[in-house]
């Protein structure tokens, strides 16, 4: 073996490093667990690329390569860290991450993944259980909400049509009902497969930012007049802005009367299955078709990790499948052992792994008290929010993202939007603060998701004031 080859799979080397990127590691975790450094030391774009162009290593020493990385990225365990709804991932679960990129079995077919494949079962069993699925629930995981999205759709799809769409293609005008709130994946899964604007039926929301479900049989009826089969409803769970649950109770009543799929978009707040206190957000999900869960949203994993869970079995298997071929397919053995038949990946990470090595050391108590944890902090955000003279509150929130806006008196109209912009963009550079903005009825809200455990009381008041303080006030 040539020289570079062999230093390059030197397992000597592969452990005096490994330690010390653990030490290093272990040195991040503790300095962004208690707020030691920045969440993050913003650089502007072109800079940053200039740093990594001009990047060169002393003595050929991967440590440094491995700090310039973490001081030039956000510090998602900061406790200060409360913008995008990626979670800090347990610790576990990422030296989990490492094992599973080291022995990288690619999953597509049993003997290429043995252990992630049948881990990935029993996880599953756990989810449809949890959702409330009786034994015929099914599902498997998949890279990202995105993607869980546009498979369940397929499904939908593949469940509505009677022609054979993977021979023939589309040969109708399909189309889905979905809050004008849901997150751009579902719009780009639907664009995707065909069905362009008119197949995306976006119905308004409610003064909460949740789905009018009253109206759902009048855009029912006026697709039907536009000559667009409908043949699913999308639920959020909640929405992506504003963190507000749809009613899904509602929804499914809907779809059972109208023989329509019901799909849940439980991306970031599925996870509070397993929350008691919170779950009731969710009644009515043992209703749905299809479900998506992020795995590294609520439920603390590294991304991507999502479970796309279906409450009829056979669907699992038939989305990727023509017709004909699942018709003869469905006397097999239907061998949940080979993935890729089922997923729209091939070669698949050993996601399964990472969740259930914090599913094993902990017990499914710990996603209970995280959600459970993060939920509450939201509503204790919402009454300090309330209690200041100048803050408004967009709404009282259902989960652990909060929208608000920073007011003062004389300060009116896009004004104010270009004031919280400002102070957003402030907080931005400064680095003390991650949070970020988002639109509702036109104007700039400031918005939070408290999905970091060690965000408290305290930091939420700081935020507050160094608002104030970037507000003049
Ligand atoms: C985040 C999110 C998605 C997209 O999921 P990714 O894992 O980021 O691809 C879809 N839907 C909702 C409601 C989300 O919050």
């Amino acid at each position: 073996m040539e020289n570079r080859l062999k230093d390059t799979y030197n397992p000597g080397n592969f452990n005096s490093i490994g330690h010390e990127l653990i030490d290093l590691l272990t040195k991040y975790l503790k300095d962004s667990t208690e707020g030691n450094i920045p969440v993050m030391n913003w650089k502007e774009p072109s800079d940053q690329l200039k740093f990594w162009k001009d990047f060169t290593l002393e003595n050929n020493n991967p440590i440094e390569l491995f700090k310039a990385i973490i001081d030039n990225s956000i510090h998602i365990h900061h406790p200060k860290y409360m913008g995008h709804q990626l979670c800090p991932p347990a610790p576990i679960s990422a030296l989990t991450g490492l094992l599973g990129e080291l022995i990288n079995n690619g999953m597509a077919i049993y003997e290429m993944g043995a252990a992630a494949t049948a881990i990935e079962k029993v996880i599953i069993d756990l989810l449809a259980k949890k959702i409330g699925y009786d034994d015929n629930g099914d599902g498997y995981i998949t890279s990202g909400g995105t993607i869980g999205n546009l498979t369940a759709m397929l499904a939908a799809r593949q469940n509505a049509v009677d022609s054979d769409i993977w021979e023939d293609g589309l040969t109708e005008n399909l189309g889905v009902m979905v809050s004008s709130e849901a997150h751009y994946s579902v719009d780009r899964a639907l664009r995707i497969m065909g069905f362009g604007s008119k197949g995306i039926i976006k119905i308004p929301v409610g003064d909460n930012f949740s789905i009018r479900t009253e109206l759902l049989d009048q855009y029912y009826k006026q697709a039907e007049k536009n000559g667009v089969k409908v043949i699913a409803v999308v639920g959020c769970a909640p929405s992506t802005s504003t963190g507000m649950y749809d009613d899904l109770v509602a929804i499914g009543n809907f779809c059972k009367q109208k023989e329509l799929w019901f799909h849940v978009d439980g991306a970031h707040g599925g996870g509070a299955i397993f929350s008691k206190k919170y779950k009731h957000l969710l009644s009515g999900i043992e209703k749905a078709d299809s479900v998506v869960i992020d795995g590294h949203k609520m439920l603390m994993t590294p991304a991507l990790l999502t479970f796309v869970m279906f409450r009829q079995k056979e669907v699992s298997y038939s989305t990727f499948s023509q017709k004909a071929q699942y018709l003869w397919e469905k006397n097999q053995d239907e061998e949940w052992f080979n993935m890729a038949r089922r997923t729209i990946e091939c070669t698949k990470l050993m996601m399964s792994i990472k969740f259930y090595s914090i599913l094993i050391t902990q017990g499914e108590e710990v996603f209970d008290q995280s959600v459970t944890h993060l939920y509450d902090l939201g509503k204790e955000f919402a009454k300090k929010i309330k209690e200041r003279d100048n803050f408004e509150l967009a709404l009282e929130p259902d989960s652990n993202i909060v929208c608000f806006r920073f007011i003062k008196p004389g300060v009116t109209g896009v004004d104010v939007d270009n004031l919280n912009s400002k102070i957003r963009s402030k907080l931005l550079k400064d680095g003390e603060f991650y949070i970020v903005q988002t639109i509702l009825n036109d104007r700039v809200y400031l918005r939070t998701t408290l999905i970091n455990p060690f965000t408290n009381s305290q930091i939420l008041d700081e935020l507050l004031d160094e608002i104030e303080r970037l507000g003049g006030n």
